[in-house]
């Protein structure tokens, strides 16, 4: 499994003098995509030390992880439970028609009921209720998934300034920041509006996985386009054109976001002149299948 670099061409590089590649994590494997493996790969191996035998986490109903999860437990032989967000909706969307299509058990709970999924009570309930699974927050980030993303920036064999991701809940962005320890410089590109909150959370992430503290990274707050999950043409226009002229798919919840961001900085000359940039690839390809279903929205 690679993640190759593929380099994009476009005049409006050529005009500022960057270069820019993309880390394509997307291609790690068909159904477990892009970050959540890097997420997964450490969770599973401890599930396996602590012989569990089931996986237990959390979602909505078009969650990446969720696909993720249940996809890796088929493929490494665990059984797997999906506390999913909300009420049920048949029939099931792309998303969870894929995770039961793989095995999982798909349990429903409410909005309010959903907020307690990181208090110990709670999870105590679920591990009695699902046969003691090994559970994984939501999202898939702890201080194992910090520590598998620590690895994406591993197999870049050029030099480069800047690294750019998206963030959700923080993990992949604090990853690749721990994994460069002080070198390079790291963007992130929240998904949800507010994102500020994410500087906390990163820090915090990073200290639990190494107790080390960076400067070299910033969060980049204004391409959350309404937030989480809310597309905007502008957008999906973006996202058919990059498509096109560069053969690399994106969605409009992450890597859209992101690379439309990291155009945008361009535009504004943010990056200076002679710059070597990464965008990372975080997958999530699948979720535009439910889009497609729900919006009629073909990106
Ligand atoms: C989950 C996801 C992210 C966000 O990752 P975090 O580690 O939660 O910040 C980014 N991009 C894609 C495609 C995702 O599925």
């Amino acid at each position: 499994m690679e993640a190759p670099l593929q380099q994009i061409k476009d005049p409006l590089l050529e005009e500022h003098q960057l270069s820019l590649w993309v880390k394509r994590e997307d291609l790690l494997h068909p159904h477990i995509s892009g970050n959540k493996w890097r997420k997964l790969k450490y969770n599973l191996q401890v599930a396996r030390e602590q012989q569990k035998t089931a996986l237990l986490t959390f979602g909505g109903a078009y969650s990446n992880h969720i696909a993720a999860t249940a996809a890796a437990g088929k493929e490494y032989g665990f059984s797997t439970t999906g506390i999913i967000r909300g009420e049920e909706h048949l029939p099931l969307n792309p998303t969870l028609s894929f995770a039961a299509s793989c095995g999982m058990e798909l349990h429903y709970i409410s909005r309010e009921e959903y907020r307690k999924k990181q208090e110990p009570a709670f999870l105590q309930e679920l591990k009695e209720q699902f046969g003691q699974p090994y559970i994984i927050p939501e999202g898939g980030t702890n201080a194992l998934a910090v520590k598998g993303c620590t690895e994406i920036i591993e197999d870049i064999a050029i030099d480069y300034d800047y690294v750019c991701c998206a963030s959700g809940t923080g993990g992949t962005t604090a990853g690749i920041i721990a994994g460069l320890a002080g070198n390079k410089k790291i963007l992130g590109f929240p998904a949800l509006k507010g994102g500020e909150f994410l500087q906390q959370e990163i820090e915090q992430l990073i200290t639990s996985y190494n107790g080390q503290m960076y400067r070299n990274w910033q969060l980049i707050t204004d391409y959350h386009f309404g937030g989480y999950a809310k597309v905007k043409p502008e957008l999906v226009d973006f996202i058919k054109a990059f498509q096109e002229q560069h053969q690399v798919p994106l969605e409009p919840i992450y890597t859209g976001k992101m690379m439309y961001g990291v155009f945008d900085l361009i535009r504004q000359n943010y990056f200076p002149r002679g710059s070597r940039i990464v965008a990372v690839h975080t997958g999530g390809l699948q979720g535009n299948a439910g889009f497609r279903e729900r919006l009629g929205i073909v990106v």
